[in-house]
């Protein structure tokens, strides 16, 4: 019997998974440098922290959400988004209580029952970033200047930073209501979810992809022509900060996100060149979750990117070469009996320098060389019955095929003065 995996879903397999932790290393890094330290928050939570957060008239809760009944009837669901669960962890651990800015990062699959097509899947990965604590404008910029260093480490420099506002408290009220009054005006062309939608959540009706939907709300009223001036003032200083930072941006009126708890700022950072599909991730404020979670009113803002859609981006630019994540290391052939024992200690050795591989098949040398050049090993070490019993071994160069016999004192020292050298040219 054979299985496969269920739709929607991927394999991480051998031949992918060293982009994906040089791209979680690389992240974790540039993260820290930024002061943000990283969380994890289970895979479920109750069904509850997503209708009232990410809100029940989103389509990523009203369409796309995997709940279920546990043994007990309780209703719980695959995470469909980090951030309402980070908030939770932020009001259940109490981190707030000291006040100060709290800077959090994560990385891990998120679950939405969603169509399977190129670049979308059922169980997709996101990294990303919460800061709690300031509602100013340079905690925003912060988030998307720390978004932007991560993309032009990969060698996505080519960007287009998009902003946005969907008010607060003071601004939206009063435009939801104008809103309504254009949509109300559209009736007999608005498709059956954004009919109720114009009653129950009118902003929403912006996230429908039905061609005429999309076309009556072309010219609907636009939320920048009605912020307050607290908002308007915000979003520019956004705008202004990102600037000095070396970083463009352009406002997108018509940038309002798929989900309900967004205040102020919005944002997208796209890859233009990858088309249609081109934004790699986005984020805003979110100043009321965390009451609404039930903790201490904290304003808060992050972003969130799509990793699969990151890692076709570096792979279909080139902007990366394999020598960039993969570590090359040695592969140890043993064309012996008895050759474990001296290979376990050169093994040993060399670990505390570069990765080594050990073949303990007992074939040919001919079809062990064929796998370390499969692994992209730059070194092979060759230990035969002469190697053994002179304690040496023979040492392989699999870019430019040199070979010579070296003690084993001596083969560890010249693998860390090449190192040095490697290290060197790269600058590093
Ligand atoms: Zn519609
Ligand atoms: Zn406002």
């Amino acid at each position: 019997m054979k299985f496969q995996r269920p739709r929607g879903t991927n394999d991480l397999t051998p031949e992918q998974s060293p982009l994906w932790r040089y791209l979680r290393h690389l992240f974790e890094q540039i993260s820290t440098q930024f002061g943000y330290v990283g969380v994890d928050t289970p895979v479920f939570e109750r069904t509850e922290l997503f209708t009232r957060t990410v809100g029940e008239d989103t389509d990523v809760v009203a369409k796309e959400m995997y709940t279920f009944a546990d043994r007990k009837g309780r209703s719980l669901s695959l995470r469909p988004e980090a951030t309402a669960g980070v908030v939770r962890l932020v009001v259940e651990n109490s981190l707030l209580a000291s006040g100060g800015t709290h800077r959090l990062c994560y990385w891990g699959p998120m679950f939405r029952y969603d169509r399977p097509q190129a670049g979308r899947y059922r169980q997709f990965h996101q990294l990303g970033v919460e800061a709690f604590g300031t509602g100013g404008a340079a905690l925003d910029a912060e988030t998307i200047e720390l978004f932007v260093t991560l993309l032009r480490e990969v060698g996505l420099s080519d960007l287009k930073v998009t902003l946005g506002s969907v008010g607060d408290d003071a601004c939206r009220p009063g435009y939801i209501e104008i809103l309504r009054k254009f949509l109300a005006g559209k009736g007999d062309v608005l498709c059956k979810t954004c009919l109720t939608r114009t009653g129950s959540n009118p902003l929403r009706v912006f996230d429908c992809k039905v061609p005429g939907c999309r076309e009556a709300i072309a010219d609907a009223p636009k939320i920048l022509d009605h912020l307050c001036d607290d908002c308007r003032t915000h979003m520019d200083h956004v705008g202004e900060l990102l600037q000095t930072a070396g970083i463009s941006v352009e406002i997108d009126p018509s940038l309002v996100r798929g989900l309900d708890y967004y205040t102020r700022t919005v944002y997208e950072v796209h890859y233009p060149s990858l088309g249609a599909q081109s934004a790699l991730g986005g984020g805003g404020r979110y100043d009321g979750l965390v009451e609404q979670c039930g903790g201490p009113a904290t304003p808060a803002v992050g972003f969130s990117a799509g990793i699969e859609r990151l890692i076709l981006a570096i792979q279909s630019e080139g902007t990366l070469s394999e020598k960039d994540w993969k570590s090359r290391g040695a592969y140890l052939c043993l064309m012996c009996a008895g050759a474990e024992a001296a290979g376990g200690r050169i093994a040993a050795h060399l670990r505390e320098a570069m990765p080594v591989e050990v073949d303990y098949t007992g074939r040919g040398l001919k079809a062990q060389l064929k796998t370390a050049n499969n692994r992209g090993a730059r070194f092979a070490i060759l230990l035969g019955e002469d190697e053994i019993a002179n304690r040496t071994a023979t040492l392989k160069d699999l870019d430019s095929g040199e070979q010579k016999v070296l003690s084993e004192e001596q083969l560890l020292t010249l693998i860390k003065t090449w190192i040095a050298g490697e290290t060197r040219q790269s600058g590093l």
